[in-house]
């Protein structure tokens, strides 16, 4: 059984497939990852919608959908992913900032009621589970053990540790770090890592003038990384602002400060074992 990560979205905010976005991708957050057999999607951004595609293609029918929390570019594509509507299929939907807002279920079914789209949750004919936890609760999914921290974000967000046949892959996003100081919950979930996926919206440059909108740089990815002994940094929620030409440029910077980082892009593979 292998273990790999495959990213079906990059960017954070809002979608941008324009033709100075296509070598980093338009698509907001959305990442799939298979270990030891057991199928996990990290987000339901815009992503999520070609990831159903190929979930068809390859006659996948079940998978658990972990979400971070559920701003629009983390859930927006969820209407979208076709495998939720073949009775067929079943999916477990998870969340760990809603356990006192109402409940996963009622936030989805939120963004799909009338008048901001035609066809309401109940429309799903996969059979789905949607489960709430508190951000910090671990929990097994198969053989896979799953770590989550709570993030600093408004409204809430899960960062996730994923664990499977002694490697580790950690899901990041959305976070803001505080200038001077480590987010200690960030380096223990973090702790000797394989892969960290980081909230890298911003530039450290670019930083200090986006100050409590809840993101972080790439940066401040390597600098987290490398004081928790993590082997690889994937800079990830890129800003749709940051088009290709300067993505290129900040790819090589970040190769510069430490050759244990990479960027995502869409569709682009990782393997862990
Ligand atoms: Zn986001
Ligand atoms: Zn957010």
């Amino acid at each position: 059984m292998g273990f790999w990560v495959r990213f079906w979205g990059v960017r954070g905010s809002i979608a941008c497939p324009t033709p100075r976005h296509i070598a980093f991708g338009g698509n907001t957050s959305c990442v799939e990852i298979e270990a030891d057999g057991q199928r996990i999607v990290l987000d339901a951004g815009t992503g999520i919608r070609e990831l159903g595609h190929s979930f068809m293609k390859r006659g996948i029918d079940h998978a658990n959908i972990l979400l971070t929390h559920t701003h629009w570019d983390h859930i927006n594509g969820f209407p979208f992913f076709g495998p939720g509507y073949d009775p067929s299929c079943k999916f477990d939907v998870m969340a760990g900032h809603l356990a006192d807002h109402g409940g996963v279920r009622q936030v989805l079914a939120g963004q799909m009621a009338t008048p901001m789209f035609p066809v309401p949750l109940e429309t799903l004919r996969a059979e789905m589970t949607f489960q709430d936890f508190r951000a910090g609760e671990s929990f097994e999914i198969g053989t896979v053990k799953v770590r989550t921290a709570l993030l600093n974000h408004p409204q809430g967000a899960t960062g996730y540790r994923i664990e499977s046949g002694g490697k580790s892959v950690c899901y990041v996003t959305d976070t803001e770090h505080v200038l001077g100081t480590h987010d200690e919950n960030i380096l223990k979930l973090i702790d000797g890592a394989d892969l960290v996926i980081y909230d890298s919206t911003y530039t450290d440059a670019e930083f200090p003038e986006k100050v409590g909108w809840g993101h972080s740089t790439w940066q401040e990815g390597v600098r987290l990384c490398q004081r928790a002994a993590v082997k690889q940094l994937a800079i990830f929620h890129h800003d749709p602002d940051h088009e290709d030409a300067f993505m290129e440029n900040l790819e090589r910077e970040a190769l510069e400060m430490w050759d244990g980082s990479l960027v995502a892009r869409e569709h682009m593979r990782l393997t862990l074992i």
